[in-house]
């Protein structure tokens, strides 16, 4: 994604009423400030947060935590959002390595990784979203009966995502190499960069996948 610096975005961040700052204080309590014990799913790197928000509007009984690293990228999602006003809809802004001091065990029902970095450079694999180190992290935050679904366009990354499934033991529900042109498309929502690269022509592959 290429970042500019967007002037007052820390700002914003710093007083938005739909973003969470002390996140660390929340491990354990994201019911409380739903006000209701809906399941909470969650979008890692959700950038500018169309996808977020179209799934929140759409499931008014599922609560939404959006997780985003860069300030200049979640400003957009904020100032949709400060229109929308959806109830069932919170950010932060954080680094997802430290994800597990910010949701209990099992507190998380279901994540939602679409179009992650590829960090291309093998001693760089851990930080990939879809490495097995991300996987232990992502199996101790999910409930009982959770899982995970990643969509990207980049074949690399996604074959990477699909042998570290098999290294960490999960069980593989569906992987699909054209999900637009698959059985998998009905219901499926679109991402900002998914109608980007497939308007491109680009295939996008998905797996569904869950911790044994
Ligand atoms: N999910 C969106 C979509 O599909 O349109 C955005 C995709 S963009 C390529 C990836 C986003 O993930 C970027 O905004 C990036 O800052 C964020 N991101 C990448 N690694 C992250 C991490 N470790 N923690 C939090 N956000 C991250």
């Amino acid at each position: 994604m290429r970042l500019r610096n967007v002037k007052g975005s820390r700002d914003v961040i710093a007083s938005n009423e739909y973003v969470i700052r002390d996140e660390q204080n929340m491990k354990g309590k994201w019911h409380e400030l739903f006000g209701n014990d809906n399941p909470i799913h969650i979008e890692v790197g959700m950038g500018k947060g169309r996808f977020i928000m179209d799934m929140a509007r759409l499931n008014p009984d599922i609560n939404y935590v959006g997780i985003e690293k860069f300030s200049s990228v979640l400003v957009r999602a904020i100032e949709k959002q400060e229109i929308e006003k959806l109830p069932n809809l919170y950010f932060i802004r954080m680094e997802a390595e430290y994800i597990e001091n910010v949701f209990e065990k099992g507190e998380v029902s279901y994540i939602y990784l679409n179009f992650s970095d590829p960090w291309p450079k093998d001693r760089h694999a851990k930080r990939r979203l879809t490495s097995v180190q991300f996987l232990e992290r992502y199996e101790k935050i999910l409930a009982k009966g959770g899982g995970v679904t990643f969509k990207t366009d980049n074949r690399q990354l996604f074959d990477f995502t699909v042998e570290q499934a098999d290294e960490a033991g999960w069980n593989k529900e569906s992987v699909t190499y054209d999900l637009h042109n698959s059985e998998y498309v009905e219901g499926n929502v679109m991402t900002e960069y998914e109608e980007k690269f497939s308007s491109m022509g680009n295939p996008i592959y998905r797996i569904v996948y869950s911790p044994k």
